[in-house]
């Protein structure tokens, strides 16, 4: 790929950007011993503001307060909880342009997806706002007479809900109204590199009539909060987006303790592009799919998997579009692709270009990291990575494309449930028995068939083995906040 052809828009970094604060007890407040942390603008790599980093007063605070909330909240009919999710969906349309810009600075993704994404998160929590009054028991037919047997659905509890920073947003808005609607109260701990875009979605809610303590926001150190939020009694219920080693960690403390979990962790997604896929399609929906948020997605395309009868078409294909991509600061409305969000991707991307090269890939495209500064990184392209290869085992989160060649359909679903991994998966062909050949040996939580990851609210999502367990969309994400009560009565007929 011709490199000179790689646009690098000029660099235009609005300073406007809050300082963010704790949410405890329905009050924006600092932590008790005015500690903070720096927030950087990846764009620049500049600091332009800094979060309260709560002390662990604070956080026990926190969990008093959504223990009450709690007591409020899930006292409060379905139908009257329905109406404040609704309100506070519409509050985050209105607010959208603006909490877009905040996502920008902090994250670095353009300024359309961060738009998309406070746009998505509404349409997430006014979906769960009408699926929470549908939740509904049973009445089982019972063995004697004179017996009533009910089943009956309860919100669990306190939720401790722990977010990452690549969809600060989106994340946070998935846990946080699948909880709400049942009656469940949350302590969100967002992440620390892009405080303010989740502190307006807590703002959403808070200004559309949540209950005091029925949501708190929580920032500090993620290790220490953690620990604290998930060993208390309090806490009923933890759920965890982030990397697969941590939510090993996460689980098994929850397990010591006997608290329900939810995992969304890490994935690996193979591509299977077969013989007969409409390569042009396949091109442009890769293309969106890997570099939206400069690949920073745990369901974004990362093992190519492409017929040996095609690849080299594909790969031409692909890397034209590489081509049209606009690198820059996300505020830039040209830009399409922002910086990755904080130094350690791109140390982490070097290290899988370095591992790739070494070990023999074919480097179709690629720009040096210091071409753009901040800490942008350009998209790269290999071709016949051997399996040893980094690229091949571990997740590159980040804008790095591995192509393997395969013969036989079998090879490549074999290929695709090596690893540990099973998030999400795509395919690209137009034959049927490939379909369904694949969609039923496949080990993942999600495939997307000719078509870019879409992750609509009415549809679960979540991963199969290490890439962890529960659902976080459709009837299925409101399960992770119920428990089960079986309710058995005799009564005593009066003449
Ligand atoms: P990391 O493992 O240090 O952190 C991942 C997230 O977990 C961050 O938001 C962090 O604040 C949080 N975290 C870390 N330790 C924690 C703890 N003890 N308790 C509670 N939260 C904790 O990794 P990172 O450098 O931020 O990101 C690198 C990897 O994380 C990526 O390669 C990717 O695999 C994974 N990741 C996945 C997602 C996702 O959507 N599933 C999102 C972000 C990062």
């Amino acid at each position: 790929m011709d490199q000179s052809k790689l646009t690098v828009i000029q660099k235009n970094t609005s300073p406007e950007y809050p300082d963010s604060l704790l949410f405890i007890g329905n009050t924006w407040r600092e932590a008790q011993d005015g500690a903070r942390l720096p927030v950087v603008n990846p764009a620049t790599g500049h600091h332009i503001g800094s979060v309260a980093k709560a002390s662990a007063t604070d956080v026990d605070e926190s969990l008093i307060h959504a223990q009450q909330g709690f007591q409020v909240w899930s006292r409060t009919p379905a139908s009257a909880r329905s109406e404040v999710l609704d309100r506070a969906a519409h509050l985050l349309r209105a607010r959208a342009p603006e909490i877009a810009r905040l996502m920008t600075l902090e994250q670095g993704k353009p300024l359309a997806e961060s738009l998309t994404e406070v746009l998505s998160a509404a349409q997430t929590i006014a979906y769960f706002s009408q699926e929470g009054p549908r939740i509904a028991g049973r009445v089982v037919q019972a063995r004697l007479s004179n017996t009533q047997q009910l089943v009956v659905k309860e919100p669990v509890g306190v939720v401790a809900a722990f977010t990452p920073w690549n969809f600060p947003v989106n994340q946070a808005a998935r846990k946080v109204a699948a909880a709400l609607t049942v009656g469940c109260s949350i302590i969100l701990k967002a992440a620390e590199e892009t405080p303010a875009s989740p502190s307006e979605l807590v703002r959403a809610f808070a200004d559309a009539g949540l209950p005091k303590g029925v949501i708190g926001l929580l920032f500090g150190n993620p290790a220490d909060i953690s620990h604290q939020l998930i060993s208390s009694p309090l806490v009923q219920k933890v759920t965890f987006t982030g990397s697969t080693p941590v939510g090993k960690q996460l689980a098994a403390l929850a397990g010591q303790h006997m608290k329900r979990v939810s995992m969304e962790l890490g994935g690996h997604a193979p591509v299977i592009v077969a013989e007969d896929a409409d390569i042009e399609r396949a091109a442009d929906t890769c293309l969106l799919a890997k570099f939206r948020n400069a690949g920073q997605v745990c369901i974004a395309p990362s093992r190519f998997l492409v017929h040996s009868s095609i690849e080299k078409a594909f790969t031409s294909a692909l890397c034209a579009r590489i081509q049209q991509i606009h690198i820059g600061d996300g505020l830039s409305p040209a830009s399409t692709m922002g910086p990755l969000t904080n130094q350690r991707r791109v140390t982490a991307m070097q290290s899988f270009v370095d591992d790739a090269v070494r070990k023999g890939a074919t480097w179709v495209a690629g720009a040096k990291v210091d071409d753009f500064g901040g800490y942008f990184f350009a998209p790269h392209v290999f071709t016949d990575v051997p399996l040893s290869a980094k690229l091949f085992n571990e997740e590159p989160f980040g804008p790095i494309v591995a192509i393997r060649t395969f013969n036989r359909l079998q090879e490549a679903i074999q290929e695709s449930n090596r690893l540990p991994y099973g998030l999400a998966s795509y395919l690209f062909t137009e034959n049927l028995n490939t379909l369904h050949q694949v969609s039923q040996d496949i080990q993942a939580g999600m495939l997307w068939v000719n078509q870019a990851a879409k992750s609509a609210p009415e549809m679960p999502f979540g991963g199969q083995k290490d890439s962890g367990y529960g659902s976080e969309g459709g009837m299925e994400a409101l399960d992770a906040y119920l428990n089960t009560k079986a309710v058995s009565v005799y009564f005593q007929p009066k003449d």
